[in-house]
């Protein structure tokens, strides 16, 4: 099954769903117009179809091969890295100075989500090395970056993400890799980490891991933890690769899903120690590790609107395809295709409105990332940087969650041949699993909304956010087009229910915050539910500005506003009134 990237639904999110029309209006970003824009997405949709697309499938049946620490890759994956890479897509938002193209976020976003689509094994490691730029580029030491940033933005050398080991998952907090002063400014890192993604491979020949570990000193939790830079190599003075480092793979886990990417256990310091490189200062380290987590975390969530656009392709394909039945009236001798059904249609539908509110979402939280970073006004930057950090937590788990939950309809209008594996379509829901569980569980990221990401500014971020949805739902009823069906009040009702419970969890931080922590993963549906249709009525309203190809685009919001926004109502009440239940049950049902 081949991925055609979507650059028109792309291209729509974009400009009508996420502000991108005004920011380059304004010259957010200098003189980049739509159509350079349109330019790199088309590049971006050509490398993601050609190169990386047709790898997807002998990366999941191969997998990866483990022998005596060294990690290969499936056939085909490194000669597609490398021509990845030399196309400058590592780099794109990174800074010139260190080879990059300084692009916007909301540009690359649009990319991640394509290289991702096409193979999210492969594409989960420049993930986590786009991430680790950003940190690097804030928190690292100038000496440091001369030696290690180059190859990082140029993808010659790859990054890992060392937060989990057995004892500290989601509690990270509780991690015990050790980090000892050597007294020459480096430190010596002995420990063990876990799941650690292309945490060995043989795509390039040097690996910068990013650690966290703690100093004999520290304070206990995660107050008390540090960030280190722990190169394979070495560099020798010249800059070449030196000696090997005394870190090592163990061994690789069998998984789920993601076979074409190696997830490791990392062992530091089996020989005395692993010279490791401070980034930030001491105990600094979850600060510096946020940096490169906020950003993954986006990236995950535009794994699940890449995963999904890929299963709503290949449905949509085996719906035109496959004869099933006959609909009302048809002659006993005919059938019909089963994208005819009203059921079937109803699933394509869902899979498609989903996707496109999925990556509006994820698209404006890269945008407001480029206003936080690129805005003239510290108060404009500020106000862009709390929105970003309101909607981080919205992008990532309900976008993975609708990788999921589109992938699985994606089996499902296969029929017996979704759960055969030649189809693919098992392959995606296999590999979209994990998106709600690393990067910090959807369960996480729910409590980070809730109890973080609501108090930002006394509550003024997401009372701004509101308001910007009132704005929507506004509009939607000042258009009064028939074809809009119920559009305008489903949206109402759902933005009304969002503020309910938003001022109710808020109430609740504190004291009762139990209540709040029982509230916050319907609260997050509840917000993406509510957002999503507003933004996608945002969008059919721009079509139905543009002229007379306006009806698809009316019909997806419409759809998504009276079957998913409606459901509003029901999570505001799983959040207000659910939550005592919650907390006086435990879920064993017999002693
Ligand atoms: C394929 C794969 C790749 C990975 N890549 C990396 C990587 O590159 N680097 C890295 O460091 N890690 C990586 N991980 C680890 C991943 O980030 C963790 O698995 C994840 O953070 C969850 O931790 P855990 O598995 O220990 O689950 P646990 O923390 O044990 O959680 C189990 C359940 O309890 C819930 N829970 C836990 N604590 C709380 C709480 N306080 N409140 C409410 N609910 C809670 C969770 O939401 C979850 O549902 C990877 C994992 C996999 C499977």
């Amino acid at each position: 099954m081949t991925y055609n990237a979507p650059l028109a639904d792309m291209g729509f999110a974009l400009r009508y769903g996420t502000g991108l029309a005004p920011a380059l209006a304004e010259g957010l970003f200098g003189d980049l117009t739509m159509e350079d824009f349109e330019a790199v997405l088309g590049e971006a949709g050509r490398m993601a179809g050609e190169v990386i697309a047709p790898l997807n499938r002998v990366g999941d049946q191969d997998g990866v091969t483990f022998k005596d620490g060294a990690v290969t890759t499936a056939p085909g994956w490194k000669e597609a890295y490398d021509a990845w890479r030399k196309g400058g897509w590592n780099g794109l938002t990174a800074p010139s100075q260190w080879g990059g193209q300084e692009l916007p976020q909301v540009l690359n976003a649009a990319c991640v989500e394509m290289w991702n689509a096409a193979s999210m094994a492969f594409g989960v490691g420049p993930l986590v090395s786009m991430s680790a730029i950003d940190a690097f580029g804030v928190h690292g030491s100038e000496p440091l970056k001369r030696a290690y940033l180059e190859k990082l933005v140029t993808g010659e050398w790859i990054a890992t993400m060392q937060l989990t080991e057995p004892q500290a998952g989601s509690d990270v907090g509780a991690l015990r890799t050790r980090a000892e002063r050597a007294g020459d400014g480096t430190y010596r890192i002995k420990g063990q980490k876990i799941f650690i993604t292309y945490g060995e491979h043989d795509l390039t020949d040097n690996i910068l891991h990013f650690v966290l570990a703690r100093l004999p000193d520290a304070p206990p939790g995660t107050r008390g933890i540090s960030l280190f830079l722990v190169p394979k190599f070495l560099l020798n003075a010249d800059g070449s690769l030196g000696k090997r480092n005394d870190v090592r793979a163990h061994s690789v886990e069998h998984k789920l899903g993601l076979h074409g990417s190696p997830t490791c256990t990392m062992i530091f310091g089996d020989q005395g120690g692993a010279t490791g490189f401070i980034i930030g200062e001491e105990n600094s380290g979850m600060a510096c590790m946020f940096t490169m987590m906020n950003r993954a975390r986006l990236a995950v969530g535009l794994q699940g609107v890449g995963i999904a656009e890929r299963a709503t392709q290949q449905a949509l394909a085996y719906a035109r395809e496959r004869r099933q039945g006959r609909l009302t009236g048809m002659p006993a001798t005919e059938s019909a295709p089963i994208i005819e059904h009203p059921d079937v249609k109803r699933m394509l539908l869902s899979m498609r409105a989903l996707t496109q509110a999925a990556r509006t979402i994820c698209y404006a939280t890269a945008l407001a990332l480029d206003r936080a970073e690129r805005g003239d006004d510290k108060a404009a930057r500020q106000a862009a940087h709390d929105r970003a950090s309101l909607l981080t937590p919205l992008a990532k788990a309900f976008s993975a969650d609708i990788g999921v939950e589109v992938a699985s309809l994606g089996v499902q209008v296969h029929g017996g041949m979704g759960f055969i594996e030649e189809t693919g379509a098992a392959q995606l829901l296999r590999d979209a699993r994990i998106g709600p569980i690393y990067e910090g569980t959807n369960g996480i990221q729910a409590i980070d909304l809730v109890t973080r990401k609501l108090p930002l500014g006394g509550g003024a971020a997401v009372e701004a956010y509101l308001a910007e949805l009132r704005g929507i739902v506004d509009a939607v009823n000042a258009t009064n087009d028939p074809a809009l069906g119920w559009t305008g009040v489903r949206l109402e009702d759902a933005v009304e229910s969002l503020e309910r419970a938003t001022r109710w969890l808020l109430a609740r931080l504190g004291k009762e915050a139990d209540q709040a922590l029982a509230g916050a993963s319907p609260y997050l549906r509840l917000f993406g539910v509510a957002a999503g249709g507003c933004l996608l009525a945002q969008q059919a309203l721009a079509a139905l500005r543009l002229g007379p190809d306006a009806a698809p685009r009316i019909a997806l919001a419409r759809f998504f506003a009276e079957n998913y926004s409606v459901q509003a109502g029901a999570l505001e009440r799983i959040v207000v009134e659910g939550a005592s239940g919650v907390l006086g049950a435990d879920g064993v049902l017999s002693a």
